[in-house]
């Protein structure tokens, strides 16, 4: 049951989804103050470093049936996309097991309608948010594009694109030469694609983060630079955050700490499978090959975009403890394929970045009022697409902290479901 409380929101994480629920929270009237020890847009979060896509036609879950035929390919390929070290092995196995079990096709098909009810508002929550922080230039609407070098490979990709189809998202076949037309500079090794002209991408999602922190700010919000340990308790629940530097005290908590959110909402009674799918991106700095849509070398799984400052390389599931040193060699690894991707391409500076994917094993986040503590709220878990889902999270927490009736029903991102 809702309970009017008062108006005071302490959020822990400023990360994609942290800033946007700032933001919405100020302009549903509450007092907002951010707990994250680091600066919003700063390079150790993952909303830094990744791909930037922004597509409300996302809908494809990472387990779609048929990925336990798939996986020990993948996973023995060491050019492939998935990396798992033995050593790690026991770590990710329940995860992995949980992952697996998600793929089957009836449990696909509801994933699918989870990620594309949260995915399909993402310009409309982060347009009004752009406009005022004045970085509209930031969200450019370029498509995205699947590129394939077996000619007849997206006319086999059956399954997605009838999930893509059968949800509204349009969908192209290209031909090798409505490829090259598309998109001159791919190497001639790529002789079809898919595209999806209504998708979008940020091109520096780093700076999204800290223009619409700055946004939140001007609006009121503050930020203290600690780190949250837990909560204090009073008798209706949680009453305080206790940081390095002292409890932090409101009438509601929200949980938003991307990969290391899994503890704090352990406290808070609920418990999520949530693992750190560590990734890499390098740029290519000072780099423009004319790449325009948002690109996906289907078979390597990984992605180009041409971002501010360079074009930028992003791939890589590895499952490690998140404490495990970066592994470079799978940036490494990238720079060989975009180099493939673009033959023209002359790296000279290349910038290496890693970063962890909070994800849970059916793609979908958690986002709820907590079931045992009224003013507790969990946003986390946004996998491949938190940057995608972050405003219209944002926009979803202000709702739930306010009691109103959520634009879309949360049902399927309950922690219940695990
Ligand atoms: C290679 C790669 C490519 C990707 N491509 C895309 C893409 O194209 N499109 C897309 O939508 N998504 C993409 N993603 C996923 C996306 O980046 C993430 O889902 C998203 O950034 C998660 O945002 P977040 O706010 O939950 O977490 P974060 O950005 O990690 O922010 C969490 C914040 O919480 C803080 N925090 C943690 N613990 C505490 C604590 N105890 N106290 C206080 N603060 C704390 C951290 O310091 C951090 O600032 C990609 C990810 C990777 C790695």
């Amino acid at each position: 049951m809702f309970i009017d409380r008062g108006r005071s929101v302490a959020i822990i994480g400023a990360g994609a989804v942290g800033v946007c629920c700032a933001n919405y929270l100020r302009d549903a009237g509450f007092d907002v103050v951010i707990i994250d020890p680091v600066e919003p847009g700063d390079p150790q979060q993952c909303s830094y470093g990744n791909a930037g896509g922004l597509s409300p036609g996302s809908c494809i879950p990472n387990a779609m049936p048929g990925i336990l035929r798939e996986l020990p390919g993948l996973l023995l390929d060491p050019e492939g996309p998935v990396s798992l070290r033995l050593l790690d092995l026991p770590h990710a196995l329940p995860w992995l097991l949980r992952f697996l079990w998600s793929s089957r096709a009836s449990r696909a098909g509801e994933i699918a309608d989870a990620m594309i009810e949260l995915n399909r508002l993402t310009f409309e929550f982060y347009q009004p948010l752009v406009a005022q922080a004045g970085c509209k230039d930031l969200i450019q609407y370029r498509g995205q594009l699947f590129v394939y070098e077996d000619p007849i490979a997206p006319s086999r990709a059956t399954l997605s694109t009838k999930m893509r189809r059968d949800r509204g998202v349009r969908v192209e076949l290209l031909d090798e030469s409505q490829l090259r037309e598309l998109e001159p500079s791919l190497s001639p090794a790529y002789k079809a694609g898919l595209f999806l002209p209504e998708q979008g991408q940020c091109v520096n999602p780093g700076r999204l983060i800290a223009s619409l922190w700055q946004l939140a700010a001007q609006k009121g919000a503050r930020q203290l630079r600690t780190k949250a340990k837990g909560f204090a308790f009073g008798q209706n629940g949680p009453v305080s955050i206790l940081t390095d530097d002292g409890p932090v005290s409101a009438d509601f908590f929200v949980v938003a700490a991307g990969v290391c959110s899994a503890p704090l909402a352990r406290q808070l009674a609920v418990h999520v499978p949530l693992i750190a799918e560590r990734g890499y991106h390098v740029v290519l700095e000072n780099t423009d090959v004319g790449l325009r849509a948002n690109t996906c070398c289907a078979a390597r799984r990984f992605v180009a975009a041409q971002m501010e400052g360079g074009l930028r390389v992003t791939g890589t599931a590895e499952f490690a403890k998140p404490s495990a040193p970066p592994r470079w060699e799978r940036a490494e690894m990238l720079v060989r394929q975009a180099k493939f991707m673009f033959p023209s391409l002359s790296a000279t500076s290349v910038h290496r970045w890693m970063g962890s994917r909070p994800s849970t094993p059916d793609s979908i986040p958690v986002i709820e009022r907590t079931p045992r503590y009224s003013n507790a709220i969990l946003a986390f878990g946004h996998g491949h697409q938190g940057l995608m889902a972050a405003s219209t999270t944002g926009k979803l927490v202000s709702q739930l902290v306010a009691g109103e009736t959520t634009r879309i029903d949360l049902s399927p991102y309950r922690s219940s479901r695990f």
